[in-house]
């Protein structure tokens, strides 16, 4: 991958020679493209996916990040969304159906664990939530009509890692499709699919982008898989990328292993210093290389979550004094970010929350910035916490 990578970074896509040899592609900002004649335009209507007819189901900017990313994840073929959520959605919901179980892991992004959650059962979808940290435990959930494993690892906030290799072992004999959320690893770190994974899906608004200004998502896979999701939710519910946002990505993209070791050399150091502060009561970092299950994480990215000595009054203070850290939800950027949990939950919030959290969290996700400008701002305002 590593001597190929800047080849499909650079150049994979992109038909420079029938673009003037533009050297940043063009953004077709067409809604459909015209034939010649009704033997062209039939053939084009049967071709949908593959050529350029209807900007619904192919246009040259979008279809040019989509192979960008399917040779990134090692996939026969990818589809691009206008949001990370929407690719996840449409993996989902192009294979199951009514009578169908889905096993979900725990704690996954929170829009994910509202489809499967609320969503899905009222189509007759039966969904669990599993830690699937053991998975011995993934076994003994399968039931007869199991037809789906959604796996994100690591997963939000407290980056648990699921063993991708050892769920898809177990998924495949028995006809289960196995989907894993790959964003925080990106392509470059973890490649599913060589595991034995079915379908990736990336939210590509964090790490992929990096710059904050786009939505999109997409979903990875063979080509049998993506034409399913290609006749079914891709086409049908329309949550395609815009050219110009697609345009944005690729941009984006055009940086990302960069982007990628910088912030997680960042990372490194500023939980170095969190680590040994008397105010942090725990941190929370995804495990790498030969510590993560079967090395399938190759690197960390420059996301921690901390929590703090003095509970949810002590991180409100604490995110409050952030000068630096802009106060958002959202990660992958070139910015840094704090999110913390008690956000998510009205002021006094004393009611359950999921298991192994708590409102004295506060997520961070490590920009571009020196990281001794970060370790300064976090020092003044752990001082205020
Ligand atoms: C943000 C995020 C998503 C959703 O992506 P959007 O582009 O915001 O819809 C999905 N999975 C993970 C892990 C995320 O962090």
């Amino acid at each position: 991958m590593n001597e190929e990578l800047w080849d499909v970074i650079n150049h994979l896509g992109e038909e420079r020679e029938r673009w003037l040899g533009a050297v940043a592609p063009p953004i077709f900002q067409s809604s459909m493209f015209a034939y010649p004649t009704v033997d062209a335009l039939r053939e084009a209507v049967a071709k949908e996916m593959d050529v350029p007819f209807y900007t619904r189901g192919h246009n040259p900017t979008v279809r040019l990040l989509a192979i960008k990313l399917a040779a990134l994840e090692g996939a026969e073929e990818a589809l691009v969304f206008s949001s990370g959520s929407a690719a996840m959605a449409a993996a989902i919901l192009a294979f199951l159906r009514s009578g169908d179980h889905l096993l979900c892991v725990e704690k996954p992004y929170g829009w994910t664990a509202v489809l499967v959650r609320e969503m899905l059962p009222r189509f007759g979808i039966s969904a669990e939530f599993l830690d699937m940290r053991d998975p011995a435990a993934v076994a003994a959930a399968i039931r007869p009509n199991t037809r789906m494993i959604v796996l994100e690892s690591p997963n939000s906030w407290t980056f648990e890692q699921q063993d991708l290799k050892a769920i898809a072992a177990l998924a495949r004999p028995r006809g289960i499709l196995t989907v894993c959320d790959n964003s925080y690893a990106t392509p470059l770190l973890q490649r599913p699919l060589a595991l034995g994974i079915d379908l990736v899906v990336h939210t590509l608004t964090k790490y992929l982008n990096g710059h904050s200004d786009a939505l999109a998502g997409a979903v990875c896979g063979s080509r049998k898989l993506i034409e399913r999701i290609f006749r079914g939710p891709y086409m049908s519910f329309g949550a395609v990328l815009s050219p110009h946002d697609a345009f944005l990505i690729i941009r984006g993209l055009r940086t990302l292993p960069l982007r990628l070791e910088r912030s997680a050399s960042n990372a490194e150091k500023v939980a170095h210093f969190l680590a040994q502060h008397p105010k942090v009561r725990a941190l929370w970092r995804a495990a790498t290389g030969e510590r993560s299950p079967g090395g399938q994480l190759e690197g960390g990215n420059g996301l921690i979550t901390i929590a703090l000595n003095g509970g949810a009054a002590a991180a409100e203070r604490f995110c409050n004094a952030l000068r630096r850290f802009l106060l958002t939800c959202s990660w992958g950027g070139y910015e840094s970010l704090a999110w913390p949990l008690a956000a998510l939950y009205p002021k006094g919030y004393e009611g359950p929350l999921p298991k192994g959290l708590s409102l004295d969290m506060v997520r961070l996700s490590i920009g571009l910035e020196p990281a001794e400008r970060l370790i300064a701002d976090l020092e003044q305002a752990l001082a205020a916490a």
